[in-house]
């Protein structure tokens, strides 16, 4: 069975954001402007507080990795997107 944490690693993410989301998405990351909600191995919501308004990110593990995000800003993982996936490693050593 498939995790979120294995579809997020920073390899991954890199491929699937563009240059400047995944810029963007590594400073949300490290400012902790991610709120995780529900963290369970097969999905991970989290409320991403970005200076211009706060977005709400669903990641799922199955057959593939799914990702939505309420801003819809880009067809690629945006920077909340890539902000969720950068700080869960933190969430789940209890370094939020
Ligand atoms: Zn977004």
């Amino acid at each position: 069975m498939p995790s979120v944490t294995d579809f997020t690693s920073e390899s991954q993410m890199r491929a699937l954001a563009d240059a400047r989301g995944w810029n963007d998405g590594l400073a949300l990351a490290d400012a902790h402007a991610v709120t995780f909600e529900s963290v369970t191995p097969e999905r991970v919501t989290a409320v991403v507080n970005a200076p211009d308004g706060p977005a709400r990110v669903e990641l799922t593990a199955g057959d593939r990795f799914g990702y939505t995000c309420s801003c819809w800003e880009v067809p690629e993982a945006c920077r909340h997107i890539v902000a969720t996936a950068m700080a869960l490693p933190r969430y789940a050593g209890g370094d939020v």
